[in-house]
């Protein structure tokens, strides 16, 4: 491996720090031969030191975007304008990001200018949490750790770069990672540090300056987080996740939440169970959720504490299908246990009507219509709750119904409720 610029920051000799990756010392080795700076950054350091191998590298270097564009084959200019260009090497993707030296926060958002610079010191200064601002120097087994990171992960603590409320107050977003990085999933809580922890409810509002899809991607993070109960009770008691739902809700909640698997839809049903269906709605909207799981979060809500009965087991299940499983965990989970639901687990679901409307067309003398497409629905009903196999069945179904009166729009369907 070739020795690209010595960082600007002194560091730790810590061989083989991160596990062999080709493709990764490939895209190294062509910047630090020309005589680039190119380090290694970030979460992969933060998780290499932890034991855990990384889901992605970024890379930082002193070559502009446009120097890095001219030494690969193959690049993305994926965020040109903050100095990142993705590389591929092998069947990998890296991201590799000009050093940088900002000016100003003025919407709180994003740096106003970005200026391309030269020292890895100042680079690591402006990232977020001391965990991860760090850097590794692959080629010469040096890790770059001026703020004291990997102490703090191992004693398990969360704190910012330089001053917290500064760094909160600069990108509301940090707030949303700061809860995010505290769950540490199968080994607990990450703590923050007291100053830290105040600067999070101080500095609250400048959640309102993050765009909504920005503050939705990390909330799912922590949602499905397996420590999700403990953060999500924090950020309620620290005024931080009423500052994004716009609802404070009751500290009872949160226990319960630990009781579900990692299903977000799920999770989110129980956490608004306290909620009318037209709060949850609301907040959904507010946080523009994905349609499937706006419709999935208010299906499962309206379910909690809506049992079905003994009589309609079967078209409960055929109509929920595997969600009856969501819905007796659900129910368990906020102390509602229903031997019914479970139960309902041992009838068919996925039925398929036996009959088609030329079937119902040749004994009825119906014709296409909306008169047809309701009386087939109400035999599939009939089919679904009786159990019935056979057509003999469906025969005898046909000619115990009154289908030659009433009004169709009144027919049953085969859903439940
Ligand atoms: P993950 O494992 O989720 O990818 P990550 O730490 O790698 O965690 P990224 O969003 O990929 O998170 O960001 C890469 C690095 O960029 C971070 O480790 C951190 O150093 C820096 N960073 C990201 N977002 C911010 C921010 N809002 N403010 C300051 N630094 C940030
Ligand atoms: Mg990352």
């Amino acid at each position: 491996m070739e020795e690209g610029l010595l960082a600007d920051v002194p560091g730790v000799i810590s061989p083989s720090l991160i596990p062999k990756n080709e493709d990764l010392e490939h895209v190294l080795n062509v910047l630090c031969t020309t005589g680039y700076g190119a380090w290694v950054v970030g979460g992969a350091v933060r998780d290499c030191i932890l034991g855990e191998l990384p889901k992605e590298y970024d890379i930082c270097t002193t070559a502009t975007p446009e120097q890095v564009i001219e030494s690969f084959e193959d690049t993305i200019p994926t965020g040109i304008k903050y100095g990142t260009v993705t590389v591929k090497s092998g069947n990998s993707m890296f991201e590799v990001t000009t050093l940088r030296t900002e000016a100003g926060y003025g919407d709180g958002r994003r740096p106003d200018e970005v200026e391309w610079g030269s020292s890895l010191g100042v680079d690591l200064s402006r990232r977020d949490f001391t965990m991860n601002a760090m850097a590794y120097d692959y080629a010469r087994g040096l890790l770059h750790d001026p703020f004291g990171g990997k102490l703090d992960l191992e004693n398990g603590f969360l704190k910012a770069v330089g001053d917290s409320g500064q760094r909160l107050s600069e990108d509301g977003l940090r707030i949303m990672r700061a809860y995010r990085f505290m769950d540490r999933q199968k080994k607990g809580i990450w703590l923050p540090d007291s100053e830290l922890s105040s600067a999070l409810i101080d500095n609250r509002a400048m959640l309102a300056m993050v765009s909504i899809e920005r503050v939705w991607n990390e909330l799912v993070r922590i949602i499905n987080g397996e420590n999700a109960s403990i953060v999500l009770s924090r950020m309620n008691d620290d005024g931080v996740l009423p500052a994004i739902i716009g609802y404070h809700l009751s500290k009872e909640i949160f226990p319960k939440l630990a009781k579900l698997p990692d299903d977000l839809e799920a999770r989110m049903a129980l956490l608004f169970s306290g909620l009318i269906i037209e709060d949850v709605t609301v907040i959904l909207e507010r946080l523009k959720v994905p349609k499937a799981v706006f419709s999935r979060v208010k299906f499962l809500h309206s379910l909690i504490g809506n049992p079905p009965k003994q009589t309609e087991l079967r078209l409960y299940r055929n109509t929920l299908g595997i969600e009856v499983v969501t819905h007796s965990i659900l129910n368990e989970a906020l102390g509602k246990k229903n031997d019914l639901i479970d139960k309902a687990l041992q009838y068919p679901t996925g039925i398929e009507c036996l009959v088609d409307g030329g079937w119902i067309m040749e004994r009825t003398g119906l014709k296409p219509g909306i008169k047809l497409g309701r009386l087939k629905d109400w035999l599939f009903r009939i089919q679904i709750e009786r159990g019935y196999s056979d057509l003999s069945q469906m025969e005898t179904a046909l000619c115990t119904i009154p289908w030659a009166n009433g009004d169709p729009k009144d027919w049953p369907r085969p859903k439940w409720p």
